[in-house]
């Protein structure tokens, strides 16, 4: 079927009992056993829940793999991912990753003898030299947040494959809608479904999507064995959204598209990170492996004392974290996303006082346009 299809049907035919149309809120922890060893394929929640199963299968569909598997947030699903793997292993990692990606590898997940290097997976030199026999996992967020840099996903996979290593993608600023990792030769990839996927900026979720069986197998057992699921009400909302990611997208990507141009010519903005834009270095490389440049921007403003005065200037523009939903909102990476990145390291990677970020949400583009303008002056 077709993606809008998809979004709407995939994963969720009506309820055989009822003929309910919308998967209902299985607000449960366990389930009737008709006797010993004798149950309808559900016993407890953690291990199995029908809402949860619903999305997914949705997800999966989307991302056109076979296995999806729900967790509480992002930062849980990439946790469950990161437990494949034990000490000695060497995880190489795209050095902008979302800084709660960066905080769980440096600072939880270091102790336990996993090796990380991150690097600017962008440069395909830089991911060459970065390899070693003891490579398990390339671990990829592309485009990045939030410079927007962009890493070629089937060319890393391919140099991946050569050495017998896996390559993650966390899709969750491009949405399946945009970009499909699995289908370039990645072989997991990861959502934070708090944002486009729900988009909606109701509930915190994760989700896995992948192909292979014996993975996905040993990725349900920790699922249940960590305990780290969502429960049935958020993965109700989280299915509510995708029915709309198709037309959503859509929207929140032609608003991006105009309030990058418009960026890129103002005076008051030294400098516009958006794929989109034709002078961005991998403009040609986004074009080509994507089906769209997302709907995130940054740009500099010049100092940490405009960007609060921008930051505050806004109405329509929402001051908070995250992003993904239909409203836009607005953001200072380097003391909210990237607080946790120690300075030297945000200054490396281009996050300066200056920087803001923008999720350009689908409200009309002549309200956005003129918020932005007037903050901005
Ligand atoms: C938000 C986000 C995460 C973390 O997801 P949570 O649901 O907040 O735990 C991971 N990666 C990216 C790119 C994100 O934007």
């Amino acid at each position: 079927m077709g993606f809008y299809t998809d979004c709407i049907h995939a994963g969720q035919a009506p309820d055989d009992k009822t003929g309910a149309v919308i998967t209902p809120i299985f607000q449960t922890s366990t389930y009737k056993q008709d006797g010993i060893g004798k149950h309808r394929g559900y016993e407890y929640a953690r291990t199995a829940n029908p809402t949860r199963e619903a999305l997914e299968r949705n997800v999966a569909a989307l991302e056109r793999g076979k296995h999806g598997l729900a967790y509480s947030s992002g930062m849980a699903a990439t946790d469950t991912i990161l437990r494949l793997f034990g000490p000695g292993d060497e995880i190489v990692v795209t050095a902008n990753v979302y800084g709660g990606t960066y905080r769980l590898f440096e600072m939880v997940l270091k102790r336990y003898g996993l090796v990380f290097r991150f690097i600017d997976t962008a440069d395909l030199d830089e991911v060459e030299r970065a390899l070693t026999p003891k490579t398990k996992l390339i671990y990829l967020e592309s485009p990045t947040n939030p410079m927007l840099r962009v890493t070629d996903i089937a060319k890393v996979a391919e140099m991946a494959h050569a050495i017998g290593a896996r390559v993650c993608v966390d899709n969750t600023f491009m949405s399946p809608f945009l970009q499909t990792p699995l289908a370039m030769g990645a072989d997991i990839v990861v959502h934070s479904t708090t944002k486009f996927l729900n988009g909606h900026s109701d509930m915190v979720g994760g989700i896995v999507v992948l192909n292979d069986d014996a993975t996905a197998q040993r990725l349900r057992f920790l699922q249940n064995a960590v305990g780290a699921v969502p429960g049935p009400m958020d993965c109700f909302l989280a299915l509510r959204g995708t029915k709309t990611l198709a037309v959503r997208m859509r929207q929140h990507e032609e608003n991006a598209r105009v309030l990058a141009k418009f960026l890129a010519e103002n005076k008051g903005v030294s400098r516009v990170n958006y794929p989109g834009l034709p002078d961005h270095p991998h403009h040609a490389l986004a074009k080509r492996q994507a089906r769209g440049f997302g709907a995130v921007i940054s740009f500099d403003v010049g100092s940490l004392e405009r960007a609060d005065q921008v930051l505050r200037s806004v109405k329509v523009f929402t001051l908070a974290e995250s992003l993904g939903g239909v409203e836009s909102l607005i953001s200072h990476p380097a003391s909210m996303t990237h607080g946790s990145v120690p300075e030297s390291d945000r200054t490396k990677l281009g996050v300066t006082p200056g920087l803001v970020r923008i999720s350009v949400g689908i409200e009309d583009i002549e309200d956005l346009e003129a918020d932005l303008d007037r903050a901005l002056r």
